[in-house]
């Protein structure tokens, strides 16, 4: 039997990058980047003032008093005319270009707010420009400047192509102008359950019958791993069943066709032999647990992984072989599993198989202590949905004692 390792490698073998898409700067959240982004242009593209005040010639400034005349206003967003002349100022606010002759900001509240060399007889205007300023502080060349390209230089790359986009790069993006963004195309999953027993979510429960709940969870992982879902419903169990939804899944150019249950040795397994007539099956079991039954091959061109039906295996195999597999197409490229040192609260026995046991991760005195979240029976979902993390634990291991370090996948 292959190891979660050589089966997990020949699967990636076959996966490649999609292609690429432009798309409005506003929908590439959470995509892909396809290519390197580097600037035009420097940033800032002008030297400009990082705070409210005026701006001066920082020579001008002394410690014991000195005073200005505003001789321009200089808004944010205008281009200043003005070259300060010795003893002249001009009023500008934060982001505002510098002008020609100055070379510092004193903040507006470093001014002195009384001064005022021609006291008017009406009350005077906040907002209305002083004629002069006086201050009591020594400027230094480039107090309070943010000088040209001290952020970004021109031809810099500042994103890498892989990257996912996050929502500050949007706003990176859109400084430098980029309205439209190349990026890899989502992976397009047709998806499929199978099984006689299994009902619809708005079903009473039947005798012998249970309902439908791998195609929600596997539905959700893809969403979330930023997948195009085709959600293809419940095969039964029959050739003919199976061959409809597996060719519906080619006719709509999946990326990947991804089924659970079905691909064991029971009697009414049909997956295997109906992929083997219009494709061919690479393997169908795997060295660990749960998820032994997990098959790997394509349909008409198209990549096939087989999840097993039990939901917990489903589940599993899917973090375990085909997150890797998105991880390809999807152009972020092979990322290595997150996973943290913890020690085990009891001795947990294994079968010798590569497993992914269900536990709870809980802090006593600073050290992470997992204990397992009840039986570990591969139907028993709601041992995984109280589970913080999943326990790996190595082939050949039979026994973990208590208090030993293992090795624990975050969920
Ligand atoms: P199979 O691989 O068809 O032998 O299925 C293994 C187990 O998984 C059986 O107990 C099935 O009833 C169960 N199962 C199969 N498909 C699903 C599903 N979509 N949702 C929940 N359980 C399932
Ligand atoms: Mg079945």
């Amino acid at each position: 039997m292959l190891s979660v390792n050589e089966a997990r490698e020949r699967i990636l073998s076959h996966f490649q990058t999609t292609a690429t898409e432009t798309i409005p700067l506003i929908a590439s959240a959470n995509r892909v980047l396809a290519v390197d982004i580097s600037s035009a242009n420097d940033f800032p593209t002008f030297d400009n003032s990082s705070m409210d005040g005026f701006a001066i010639r920082a020579e001008d400034s002394s410690a014991s008093l000195t005073t200005l005349r505003v001789v321009a206003d200089i808004p944010a967003g205008t281009s200043p005319t003005v070259t300060l002349q010795p003893g002249q100022a001009a009023r500008i606010t934060t982001g505002a270009k510098i002008p020609h002759g100055a070379n510092a900001v004193i903040p507006v509240e470093d001014i002195n707010p009384n001064f005022d060399p021609h006291p008017n007889p009406l009350p005077k205007k906040e907002r209305e420009m002083p004629s002069a300023i006086s201050f009591n502080k020594k400027v230094n060349v480039g107090e309070n400047i943010r000088p040209k390209g001290t952020d970004i230089k021109s031809g810099q790359v500042v994103l890498q192509k892989g990257r996912f986009i996050k929502p500050q790069d949007l706003g990176l993006l859109a400084t430098l102008g980029i309205a439209n963004v190349e990026v890899y195309k989502k992976p397009r999953v047709a998806l499929l359950s199978s099984g006689d027993e299994l009902l619809d979510v708005n079903s009473p429960l039947e005798e012998g019958k249970i309902r439908d709940s791998n195609s929600y969870t596997l539905a959700s992982l893809l969403e979330n791993a930023n997948v195009e879902v085709i959600r293809l419903g419940v095969a039964k169990d029959s050739k003919e069943a199976v061959t409809d939804l597996l060719d519906q899944a080619a006719s709509q150019k999946a990326d990947l066709i991804l089924s659970s249950a079905g691909v064991s040795v029971g009697a009414y397994d049909f997956i295997k032999e109906v992929i083997e007539a219009n494709g061919k099956m690479d393997f169908w079991k795997v060295n660990m647990r749960p998820g032994k039954p997990l098959a790997f091959g394509s349909y008409r061109g198209i990549n096939f992984i087989g999840l097993p039906g039990n939901p917990v295996s489903a589940f599993v195999g899917f973090e375990v072989f085909v997150r890797p597999a998105l991880n390809r197409m999807s152009g972020v490229g092979d990322r290595i599993r997150q996973t943290l040192k913890v020690r085990s609260e009891a001795e947990i026995e294994s079968d010798g198989r590569e497993s992914y046991l269900r536990a709870k991760i809980q802090e006593k005195d600073g050290i992470l202590f997992a204990s397992l979240t009840g039986h570990q029976g591969s139907g028993n979902l709601l041992s995984l949905v109280q589970a913080d993390a999943l326990l790996i634990i190595p082939a050949g291991v039979k026994c973990v004692p208590a208090g030993q370090e293992v090795e624990a996948f975050l969920l």
